[in-house]
């Protein structure tokens, strides 16, 4: 609840403008929840209208996407891109190709996203798009024209200096290399329009793995700085199996800890010896199939169908890889009566409002989505510098700047907890200092009358 009036108002205009957007709604109001102290502290936010103006997008852009399937049938799924917030740098976020995506879901991704880029330290503005379109069942030829129509008009939106897309859920290298192409296509330009490239062309080494190895990296800082602790010997449940889920099992494993259970929408499997991530890596990534096969394969592991009981599954450490709202209170409850003490989000809002409430009540170490997942845009950012430079830097290179990027964004999440007065608050520190340095650009930069 909003004990200032400033936040009040401004929350019940959101409400009143984007009816039937639980999804941006949520989002928007954890955020100024998050920032009652800091908003009292500082009238200049007030007298600007940052706020007014952060909650409503620059540009939101919608359009059709036809593809013929291979039937020989036409096909019309929606199209969007939200240039959300420009203030730090060009609009920067993925693309998300899922039947749940709608406006309010690309709003509440991109609204995210804003905050999450300005946590990296590297200028960059928040944006975010997407489409309805399932990849899920399609053909390889199905995929690459869906791709190359999206991109037929989202080129007109982009630009290297503008808005920089890159992948999310249901986007990986194969989608990125056909939507680049059609670029290439229209545009006849080399540009990095895109990242998360092949690294044949442009794509910097790491990009696959940062999301997943960053989500660690911050979880080992926060174990370390606010619990003397580590991975070492500690059960991890993570939720998912995409691109996200399987880097963050890699290093968590690498760093000492058991991961014994993974999901996908189908349900999960359950390994007590640790989760065998070459098999699932074979399943998930070569073979595209469904996680059951893991159990089919490994005589250690069970497959149960649905995806929340994973969240029943003792562990130290949780963290949930799938996607928004995929652990609610029941959940959370579940986790901590279950002896669970640190939860960090590698998916985008994956937890609910009730869930958090739950988390901090009981001194679970929560890392928000927008500081603990920020290491795969960090690193796009990378891809973006190296593009810009015309060069490319090792693996050592990039995964050592990832890990400084990721150390940087949890002590200024502590920091501004701090200073906040809600010390070890994570929640209110990242979205404090995500705000800050937007805040102050958009004032710096003044309203055109
Ligand atoms: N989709 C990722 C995210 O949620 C990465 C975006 C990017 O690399 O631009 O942050």
């Amino acid at each position: 609840m909003f004990k200032n009036d400033y936040l009040a108002r401004v929350y019940a205009q959101v409400e009143a403008r984007n009816p039937n957007e639980p999804e941006f709604l949520q989002a928007v109001r954890e955020v100024l929840e998050s920032l009652q102290t800091l908003v009292e502290k500082h009238p200049e936010y007030e007298k600007n209208g940052v706020l007014e103006r952060m909650v409503e997008p620059e540009r939101f852009i919608q359009f059709r996407v036809s593809w013929v399937d291979d039937a020989g049938k036409v096909q019309v799924n929606r199209g969007y891109r939200v240039q959300f917030n420009s203030a730090i740098g060009p609009y920067k976020g993925g693309l998300r190709l899922h039947p749940s995506v709608n406006a309010s879901v690309i709003k509440f991704l991109g609204f995210e996203q804003t905050f999450k880029n300005s946590l990296t330290g590297l200028p960059m503005g928040g944006g975010k798009g997407g489409s309805d379109f399932d990849p899920k069942g399609k053909s390889d030829a199905e995929i690459m024209r869906f791709c190359q129509s999206f991109m037929t008009e989202l080129s007109k939106h982009i630009g290297q200096f503008t808005d920089v897309p890159a992948g999310d859920i249901g986007v990986g290298g194969r989608e990125i290399g056909y939507m680049y192409g059609q670029y290439k296509r229209l545009r006849n330009e080399f540009t990095g329009v895109l990242t998360g490239k092949g690294l044949n062309w442009g794509g910097s080494l790491a990009r696959t793995e940062a999301t997943g190895y960053g989500l660690c990296y911050f979880t080992q800082e926060a174990l370390q700085c606010m619990r003397s602790d580590s991975f070492e010997g500690k059960t991890v449940v993570i939720s998912g199996s995409g691109n996200v889920a399987i880097y963050a099992c890699q290093k968590a494993t690498e760093l000492g800890a058991k991961v014994v259970a993974m999901s996908d929408s189908t349900g999960y499997v359950y390994d007590p010896n640790g989760i065998d991530l070459d098999l699932m890596k074979d399943i998930k990534e070569v073979r595209r199939a469904r996680i059951v096969e893991y159990a089919n394969a490994k005589e250690s592991a069970t497959f149960t169908e649905g995806c929340k009981g994973i969240w029943t599954i003792p562990c130290d450490i949780a963290l949930p890889c799938a996607t928004q709202n995929e652990l609610d209170g029941e959940s959370a409850k579940a986790l901590v009566a279950n002896g669970c003490t640190v939860v960090c989000e590698g998916a985008n809002m994956p937890s609910t409002p009730e869930a958090i409430e739950i988390f901090l009540a009981n001194n679970v170490l929560y890392g928000p989505a927008k500081a603990a997942n920020a290491g795969g845009v960090a690193t796009s950012g990378l891809e973006m510098s190296q593009n810009s430079l015309r060069l490319s830097w090792t693996f050592e290179e990039v995964d050592e700047r990832l890990k400084g990027i990721m150390k940087g964004i949890f002590h200024a999440a502590y920091d501004a907890s701090v200073a906040c007065d809600a010390p070890g608050n994570l929640m209110v520190g990242a979205n404090v200092a995500g705000f800050i340095k937007v805040a102050d650009s958009m004032i710096a930069q003044g309203i055109a009358y």
